[in-house]
């Protein structure tokens, strides 16, 4: 909702609208402060503002009504950026909206972070970031690989714009991150250091906190540097918090686990807001904004995501220690499996409280295995996407790395043998039954 004031004096100035602010809201109690599962069923909303509405209205207007011209110039003056922070109240649909709003608050709760923004889809949120942070001749340092349509936007859209690009593999050590960091320095601007963490489909993992050290050392604070940005979306908010491990913004596709019903496309930046205001004003010019309706079902969602997550999670964990024993089964990437004592799994140990539902099945045998395995799902179904309530199940060599030259899908072990595996909330007996019932058919 509309932001609060930010000194005595903006207070007065702003007296005027003080009664279209939502009351505060409690953050603490006995010097306990609440969790995110607490402040999903009423942050940033004040029933006294909508007719005592329990749930927030979804607000299907394009534009908002002044209290007087002096409010909606101090509005506009937020929402040009000549007031950093964003704008003090409502001005226009294309720049924010109650909805938009109190989603933002939640999503910056889960992530601890100082704010949020929110986009139509996760590329949007992704390409709104890139178009605010770079300008021609810059290089964007990044793990890869990177989900698809990202490298699409970074190399081919992107590249026609004389933007440059220089990759590191996800598991890479510190010193191979120094290596990329200093060669992509000498040939001019770096202007964001962008990563995917864990890596689809491979769930190799990056280590951020080295990435944060390297970048550290070579742009000191103070100077101009270029941020550290991370799309969360395969183990956020709940399993992985990566702006306490040194990345200054992330990046969400809320249509996964954030809407975690398959049926909206969205997504979200977290960030400091001195960070989001660049991109908020690249937002605010293009229009890449969830629209209200949108916005309204994720924060339904949100009430859940504990919930889910958790659930998908276990679920996750019992169907992985069944799979993984089957004599079909030749392995299965699974962030829980990881090798004791290996680099992946001290940087799992600093960074994840959690295994995520995600995971990649590989078969013995090659495509026909894995066609008569996914062909005889009853349960799960077949279709691309994640983080949903339901089982998913697909094959990333014929479907979303169709288009990854074979050399590249061969160093990235995205074989014809394997199934990509997205569990869901329903009951993991039904799950493993499902399963052992394909694997009989393979
Ligand atoms: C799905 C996805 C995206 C793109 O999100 P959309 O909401 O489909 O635009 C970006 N990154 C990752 C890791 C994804 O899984």
């Amino acid at each position: 909702m509309p932001k609060k004031p930010q000194s005595e004096t903006e207070a007065d100035l702003t007296a005027v609208s003080a009664r279209r602010r939502p009351r505060a809201d409690i953050m603490e109690l006995g010097g306990r402060r609440l969790k995110p599962a607490t402040l999903m069923m009423g942050h940033g909303f004040d029933p006294a503002l909508s007719e005592g509405s329990l749930k927030p209205p979804i607000f299907l207007t394009s534009t908002f009504v002044f209290e007087n011209a002096a409010a909606g110039k101090r509005f506009f003056e937020g929402v040009t950026g000549k007031r950093p922070g964003g704008a003090e109240g409502l001005v226009y649909s294309r720049f924010n909206g109650p909805n938009q709003e109190i989603l933002e608050d939640r999503l910056a709760v889960w992530e601890d972070a100082e704010d949020a923004l929110t986009f139509s889809s996760g590329m949007a949120a992704i390409a709104t970031v890139m178009l605010a942070l770079v300008r021609p001749g810059d290089t964007i340092v990044h793990s890869g690989p990177l989900y698809a349509a990202t490298e699409t936007l970074i190399a081919r859209i992107l590249g026609r714009f004389g933007v440059h690009w220089l990759d590191f593999p996800a598991g890479a050590s510190e010193a191979d991150i120094e290596a990329a960091i200093t060669k992509a320095k000498g040939a001019g601007r770096v202007a964001l250091i962008y990563l995917e963490s864990p890596a689809n489909p491979t769930n190799v993992l990056v280590d951020v906190e080295a990435v944060a050290r390297v970048r550290d050392r070579h742009f000191p604070q103070g100077g101009e540097r270029p941020p550290i940005v991370i799309d969360n979306t395969f183990l956020g908010p709940l399993w992985q918090k990566p702006l306490a491990h040194g990345a200054d913004l992330v990046l969400y596709s809320l249509t996964k686990y954030a809407g975690g019903h398959s049926d909206l496309v969205a997504g979200g930046v977290t960030g400091a807001k001195a960070a989001l205001d660049p991109i908020r004003a690249m937002r605010n010019t293009i229009g890449t904004i969830t629209d209200p309706h949108s916005a309204w079902m994720l924060l339904r969602s949100l009430e859940t995501l504990e919930l889910r997550m958790s659930r998908a999670g276990e679920n996750a964990a019992r169907v992985c220690a069944w799979l993984r024993d089957h004599p079909k089964v030749q392995r299965v990437g699974y962030l829980g499996f990881l090798e004791e004592g290996s680099a992946q799994a001290d940087i799992y140990r600093r960074h994840c409280t959690g295994a995520g539902s995600t995971f990649s099945l590989y078969l013995k045998g090659g495509e026909a295995e894995a066609f008569r395995f996914l062909d005889a799902l009853k349960i799960a179904k077949l279709a691309v996407s994640l983080g949903g309530t339901e089982t998913l199940a697909s094959h990333p060599a014929g479907m979303t790395h169709l288009s990854v030259p074979d050399a590249r899908k061969q160093a990235l072990d995205i074989g014809d043998n394997l199934v990509r595996i997205s569990i869901g909330v329903e009951d993991p007996e039904d799950l493993i039954a499902d399963f052992q019932q394909a694997l009989e058919a393979v």
